[in-house]
């Protein structure tokens, strides 16, 4: 009689979605889209995209001037989000571990380049690729992370992927082929409007700290 016990699964990459996830969320979209729309065009625009608001979308047919006073409010929104950027709780630490293992980091994210640059400069540590908005096709497309992996040179199931958006980040994940995390820190993901769909990461957690004893324990972490 032979035992063949199940060998954990090497790991040797982790790529990070940037807003939300390695920095805390600033900036408030709902005051945003209010701002910009006004009080009774943004409940009408709400309740028709459950989703969410695509507000570039919306603003897109108005009048050259409306427009211009559109923009400035959401550059404005950005700006003050830029400001005030943090860097999440545990990310530094989480870096320092994957670093001492030697797996690899990247980040992809929806963002601009610029955000990216901001971020670097007050985290201190670089990710490699790092993907923005300027890498077509974006999240949730799986194109950065596949192109990620390849720059590895590593296979997309020794890779996982963490971020705080289902739609865009475990989407991208999944369908690399990657291991997902999905970083819950409110524990909106709970709720029953996501009970039912067909997109789960393979692993949740409520706050980055919680990712190294995860790491220990699913995978084996040898260089
Ligand atoms: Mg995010």
């Amino acid at each position: 009689m032979s035992t063949v016990s199940a060998k954990p699964r090497r790991l040797r990459g982790v790529v990070f979605d940037m807003d939300g996830t390695l920095t805390v969320p600033v900036i408030d979209f709902a005051s945003m889209y209010r701002a910009v729309l006004g009080d009774d065009e943004y409940k009408r625009i709400k309740a028709e995209n459950p989703s969410g608001i695509d507000i570039l979308h919306h603003i897109e047919n108005w009048s050259p001037d409306k427009q211009r006073e559109a923009y400035q409010i959401i550059a404005d929104f950005e700006k003050q989000g830029l400001d005030r950027l943090q860097i999440m709780p545990g990310a530094a630490e989480l870096c320092g571990f994957l670093d001492a293992k030697k797996i690899r980091r990247g980040l992809i994210t929806r963002n601009v380049k610029e955000a990216v640059d901001l971020f670097h400069q007050r985290f201190g540590m670089m990710f490699s690729p790092a993907l923005s908005r300027e890498f077509r096709p974006y999240k949730p497309n799986p194109a950065p992370l596949l192109h990620i992996c390849s720059t590895w040179d590593i296979e997309p199931n020794e890779v996982m992927m963490v971020g705080d958006s289902l739609k865009d980040d475990v989407a991208c994940g999944k369908q690399a082929g990657a291991v997902t995390c999905l970083l819950d820190e409110k524990g909106r993901y709970g709720s029953q409007e996501f009970a039912n769909l067909d997109l789960k990461p393979d692993f949740k957690v409520s706050s980055l700290n919680e990712v190294h004893s995860l790491l220990k324990s699913n995978f084996d972490l040898t260089p």
